[in-house]
Order: C-alpha cells, then structure tokens, then sequence
C-alpha cells in the first residue's frame, strides 16, 4: 500500500466532506472554491499545498500576505481575509485577487484610491450580532453596498461571514442560511456594481454546514494545513 502523508489524508477527508455536503444539499462540487488558510504555517508548508493542486491561499495580515508572496511567486490565487487597516491598504491592493473583509466606507474609500484594477470584494457581515465580531449588521448592508455605486474599483461579488464560537450547530447553521438569504435578496436587485452572488462563510469546524447552506468559498485553516507544532506534514 502507498503511504499518504498527513497533508494528502486532511485533503482526501476535506474533499470526501465537501462531496457529501454538495450531494445532501444538491449542488455541485465544482460551485465550491476552498480556499486553504495559511496564516499559521510556514512558506514550506504552504507551498506543499499548493503543491497538491490547491491554488487558493488565504492570510490575514499584510506581513503574512506579503512574507508568503515573497516565497511562493507564483502559481497562487491570494485572498485577503482579515481585518484591513485603511493605512495598510496601499501595500496590499495590487497584490491580492479577492477580498473578503469590505466592512466600511472609509476602507472603499481608500481602495478606491489605491487600486489600479477594479478588485474582487465580499461585504462582510455579523449575522450572529456578537460584538467581537467585524462586519455590518444585516439591515446596514444594502444601503452599504448602495453607496458604492461610484466606486469603480471595487465589485461587490459577495458575502462573508465568521459563525459564532459555538458548539450549537443550529446556531451555526441559522447564521449561515440567514447570510444565504441577504445574499439572495441582494442578488435579485441586480445591482450592476454588485452582483452578490458568493458566499463566504465555513471554516474547519462548520465548513459542511456552511456548504449545506449554500457557501460557495469555504475558508479552511487548521484543518486542511495542518499545525506546525503538530510537525506533521
Ligand atoms: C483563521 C481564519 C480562518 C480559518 O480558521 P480555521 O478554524 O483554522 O479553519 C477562516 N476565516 C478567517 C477570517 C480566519 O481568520
């Protein structure tokens, strides 16, 4: 028998759960990106992702985006999926293909500044309301979207959110569908600057949920990497 490693097995068992969610919820495989969270692992270990053939790297500090960029030149799609400082914006913008943290106008703003090609953006959202969590409220969200009308250099193609800390997966799960139905009310305005038709939202723990309910990018960190204190590979 041919010996896995242990990056090999987390994939299998992530593609074999991704498979099973589509199939429960009627949907196709091919409709789900996962996008594989990096911040925690070195550049060796990432690039063994990359590697196995998943393309989509996500990271969370400009430091880690840039660090990762630096060794891992090409052959990546980066996604920027934390908190953006406005005064960081400029060392990130022309680097990264997707950002999933749009949560102000003070940030559209300063994007629009900077970027030379319109960028790829998902608005994030706090559909669970808990306070530590970034994003606008459900009922902020269209007026929000709305006034980028005039921004020409972001396209609002979507939705993000984080589930609340909970073992409760009906919680989890109502967090995820009430994401899906904002993002089906804002998708059926047409809005041309706004297409809305993602939805990113799943990590480690409830990426199955969130694909039953309709996430078409899953976030996955730990459990698709691995931990380097773990020292596997
Ligand atoms: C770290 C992080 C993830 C991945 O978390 P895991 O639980 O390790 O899968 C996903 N999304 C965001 C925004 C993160 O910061």
């Amino acid at each position: 028998m041919i010996e896995m490693k242990p990056l090999q097995q987390r994939i299998n068992t992530i593609e074999e759960t991704i498979c099973r969610a589509c199939e429960y919820a009627g949907r196709k495989r091919d409709d789900v990106t996962v996008i594989a969270v990096t911040k925690q692992v070195s550049d060796e270990r990432t690039q063994n992702v990359l590697n196995e053939g998943i393309i989509h790297l996500g990271e969370n500090r400009p430091e880690g985006l840039i660090g990762k960029q630096q060794a891992i030149p090409q052959g990546a799609v980066w996604h920027f999926i934390g908190n953006v400082q406005s005064r960081k914006v400029k060392e990130i913008i022309e680097r990264i293909d997707y950002l999933h943290s749009l949560d102000r106008l003070s940030l559209a703003k300063e994007i629009q500044k900077r970027a030379v090609e319109p960028v790829d953006c998902f608005v994030q959202v706090n559909v669970s309301f808990e306070e530590s969590k970034s994003g606008l409220s459900p009922a902020e969200t269209l007026g929000f979207i709305e006034a980028l009308r005039d921004y020409d250099k972001i396209r609002v193609i979507g939705l993000m959110t984080m589930a609340p800390l909970t073992e409760d997966q009906d919680t989890i799960r109502k967090v995820f569908r009430g994401l899906r139905e904002l993002r089906d009310e804002l998708a059926a305005k047409k809005m041309q600057h706004a297409p809305v038709t993602k939805l990113s939202m799943g990590m480690s723990n409830d990426y199955s949920i969130a694909i039953e309910e309709g996430a078409t990018h899953v976030r996955i960190g730990t459990a698709l990497v691995g931990s380097e204190s773990e020292g596997d590979e």
